[in-house]
């Protein structure tokens, strides 16, 4: 290998498949992606590429995200300067925070897709996958853990949702922002996070079940009351900031004397409130009755970091460790 090529950052790129690699009548492997982008020649990284799944992204698995940032940890290991996941958007939000709690360490994850398949015009596949390059090459995005970047922003995984069901800025982070954004080519950051949580997790993590259920208008606890004794852990998507109807009350205390029973707002912006309001089903209540705060966390993501705690990352699942690290990882921990 000549010097130059030597010194290039090594990229290490997975494949999982998603819309931005479905073409008429084939779906397209990583290699066939990356060779369609204009000017990844020149986008200063080596990269390799790695066929790791080939699904729709709501077929993806927990296991499968453990797996792949296994396999991510080899390649930083062996010398990556970062690391570059293509795949569906639907479940990005997701596999992205997951992979953030999961990499310690300070080369940059990125994460990207497309809202576009290729054989539609103005498919935004190569322009994403261009940009998710050249941040994971960049020494700019160290020690931020896994973002995602998409539509030429980069985003945190801790804060990004998927907040447009077409749209090519489908990624926000109503929350926080995004930390940045490309210009010219060059990630530029504006802000950085506060902190950074990671769990870790043993190489095989204990199989758990945990589950989402969002309360809605009328709601009379009925889904609550059939997931007991169903679930290790389950996370309540609650009205505002942080609210049920007094109906389902009962249901979630007996639940919360079981297992560990997070509340998230399900607004989508904004964190659950700690002692703002007291009536049956408000915050207060529900802290009381033994319910833990997901703080900022939306419930998809309050939903993966209580799997990870409970996968192996807490101490016997002990709820004090369970309610810090939903402090620490909810931005409400001072
Ligand atoms: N159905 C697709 C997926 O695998 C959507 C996308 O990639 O944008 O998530």
């Amino acid at each position: 290998m000549d010097e130059t090529l030597a010194q290039t950052p090594r990229v290490a790129a997975f494949a999982l498949g998603g819309t931005i690699s479905m073409a008429p009548g084939a779906v397209l492997t990583g290699r066939q992606l990356l060779d369609a982008v204009p000017g990844l020649d020149r986008a200063g990284a080596r990269i390799e590429v790695r066929e790791f799944r080939q699904l729709p992204s709501a077929s993806l698995s927990i296991g499968d995200v453990f797996e792949l940032s296994a396999a991510i940890r080899e390649q930083v290991t062996a010398g990556a300067a970062g690391a570059v996941v293509i795949q569906g958007t639907d479940t990005i939000e997701e596999t992205a925070f997951l992979l953030d709690l999961l990499h310690p360490g300070p080369e940059p994850v990125v994460v990207t897709g497309a809202m576009r398949t290729p054989a539609m015009a103005g498919a935004d596949g190569p322009a994403n996958i261009l940009a998710a390059v050249r941040a994971a090459a960049s020494p700019v995005l160290r020690d931020l853990g896994c973002v995602v970047v998409f539509a030429d922003e980069i985003h945190a995984a801790r804060f990004v949702r998927k907040a447009d069901a077409t749209s090519i800025t489908a990624f926000t982070s109503p929350s926080a922002g995004p930390l940045g954004r490309l210009v010219e080519g060059a990630p530029r950051l504006l802000t950085r996070p506060a902190g950074r949580f990671t769990v870790s997790v043993p190489a095989t993590p204990r199989p758990v079940r945990t589950g989402l259920v969002a309360v809605a208008l009328g709601d009379d606890g009925e889904l609550l009351r059939a997931a007991a004794g169903r679930f290790d852990g389950l996370v309540v998507a609650a009205f505002g900031a942080g609210h049920v109807p007094a109906a389902t009350v009962p249901a979630l205390a007996a639940l919360a004397g079981q297992i560990p029973v997070v509340f998230a707002s399900r607004t989508g912006r904004g964190p659950v409130l700690a002692d703002v309001y007291g009536f049956p089903g408000s915050e207060r209540d529900l802290l009381a009755r033994g319910l833990i705060s997901a703080g900022f966390l939306d419930p998809v993501k309050a939903r993966i970091l209580l799997h990870v705690l409970l996968a192996g990352g807490v101490e016997g699942a002990e709820r004090a460790g369970i309610v810090a690290a939903f402090r620490a990882a909810g931005g409400l921990g001072g």
